[in-house]
């Protein structure tokens, strides 16, 4: 199984040098925590602890086994739902008060990254459900949550975030589907396309634009809609590359009547609503990607000690033992800077800037490790018996969903001219 290394890193000194300290830029909030500095801890708390090793077991005894059959069949993983569900590792970001465990995100990145190192397909699944969920906890009043939320965690059911459509993925802004206010109603029309869960999905989280004449951030509004709304129609079940059992669909809706009580927040909200949402998903859609890329580490590792050329494990030769040091260099800096987003949203602090990193640096550690595990393997990675080549097709993904690797990088990088000054 996958461990976590090096759990007791904490220091007491600061990183800067007395001269490094000297041109630091004054402005910089990146150095701006020195006082804190001395807190920095690595370890985890009994309670972490304990959800990690229940993720982890759960992982191997009702995830691992599975997987290659979710792979093959493309079956929805519904008995590890459920089975998920009556653990506590579904929802887990749901307040106490509306039934969920309430945990924070650095506890459910834990949990997330055991899940994933057993199979990202079903780990998306469960984790859409998170994603549907961040809306409402974002700005849902205590209406919304309840009715809503609170099923979620009563019996094991799935939901979906609607944004991306046809037409507008990256662009946001550009979506087309329309809400248009009739009577005490919303009345919704437009198409969603890569809807995770869709098929499956008991409510949705719907972004559409209800103000046209608005600047295209305040135009769109947040929508929660009842899965059995008449309208609502399900796409067929989408062929993926890989994380082959997650269900992927494009949802249509016609003429779908919404009460006023679903809208979220104010009309205008929805865009902030949808990207606030991120701030809680992209840190565990990152974990993910770290349960993956650890896992393609442990193969790897596993293998090149048991295959032999020239006399000896292909781990003894140099150039096979750099590519795990590089790996496992990948996994354990993706998982620090996951962790340090996670840190940042649970302190109450806007965690976007280090969201938006680690979620761009753990998908290229999951893409790579796993390109890497399967060069390893030689020709036996190339081939589905393999235990690296799903991990091969499972990691692309994770670099496109909940914003590209671009995306990812326009974010950081807009912050950089206010954080860096003369
Ligand atoms: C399996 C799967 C599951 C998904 N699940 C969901 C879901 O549950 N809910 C949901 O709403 N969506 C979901 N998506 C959609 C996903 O978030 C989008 O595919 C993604 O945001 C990219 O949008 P796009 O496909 O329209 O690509 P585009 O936006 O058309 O981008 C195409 C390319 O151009 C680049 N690009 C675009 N704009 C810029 C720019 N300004 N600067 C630099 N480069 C740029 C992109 O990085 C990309 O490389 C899912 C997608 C897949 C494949």
């Amino acid at each position: 199984m996958s461990f976590l290394a090096s759990r007791s890193l904490s220091s007491s000194k600061g990183f800067l040098s007395a001269g490094a300290r000297a041109i630091a830029p004054a402005s910089s909030r990146l150095f701006s925590q020195s006082a804190a500095a001395k807190n920095v801890n690595f370890g985890l708390s009994e309670d972490q602890q304990a959800y990690q090793d229940l993720a982890r077991k759960f992982t191997r005894d009702n995830i691992i086994p599975v997987a290659r059959h979710h792979d093959e069949t493309m079956e929805y993983p519904w008995d590890v739902i459920k089975k998920a569900h009556s653990v506590g590792l579904l929802n887990t970001h749901v307040p106490e008060k509306y039934g969920g465990p309430g945990l924070g995100l650095m506890e459910c990145s834990l949990i997330t990254e055991e899940l994933a190192y057993g199979c990202t397909g079903i780990q998306t699944a469960i984790e859409a459900n998170g994603l549907a969920e961040a809306p409402l906890i974002v700005a849902g009043n205590d209406q919304q949550m309840s009715k809503y939320l609170g099923r979620m965690t009563e019996e094991p059911l799935v939901a979906s975030y609607c944004v991306t459509e046809p037409g507008a993925g990256s662009d946001v802004a550009n979506i087309s589907t329309r809400a248009e206010k009739r009577g005490d109603k919303w009345v919704l029309n437009g198409t969603k396309m890569w809807i995770t869960n869709g098929g499956h999905a008991n409510w949705y989280f719907v972004l559409a634009r209800t103000n046209p004449e608005e600047r295209p951030h305040k135009a769109l509004s947040g929508f929660i809609v009842d899965g059995d709304a008449p309208g609502v129609l399900r796409g067929k079940k989408e062929i993926n590359m890989g994380q082959r059992c997650s269900d992927t669909r494009m949802i249509t809706f016609e003429d779908v009547e919404v009460p006023e009580e679903n809208l979220l927040g104010k009309p205008g909200d929805g865009f902030k609503i949808a990207m606030g949402a991120f701030d809680i998903t992209r840190p565990l859609v990152a974990s993910g990607a770290v349960g993956l890329a650890q896992r393609a580490l442990y193969e790897a590792t596993v293998y090149a000690k048991e295959r032999k050329t020239m006399g000896k494990s292909i781990i003894d030769h140099q150039a096979v033992a750099f590519m795990l040091a590089d790996m496992q260099m990948a996994v354990e800096s993706s998982r620090n800077l996951v962790w340090k987003a996670c840190w940042y949203k649970d302190q109450g602090k806007r965690n976007s800037f280090y969201a938006s990193m680690a979620k761009c640096l753990a998908s290229r550690a999951a893409v790579s490790n796993a390109d890497q595990a399967v060069q390893i393997y030689g020709g036996l990675g190339f081939n589905s018996e393999s235990a690296v080549e799903k991990l091969y097709r499972d990691a692309k993904i994770f670099e496109l969903y909940e914003g590209t690797s671009q995306i990812q990088r326009l974010i950081i990088s807009r912050q950089l001219a206010d954080l860096y000054n003369a």
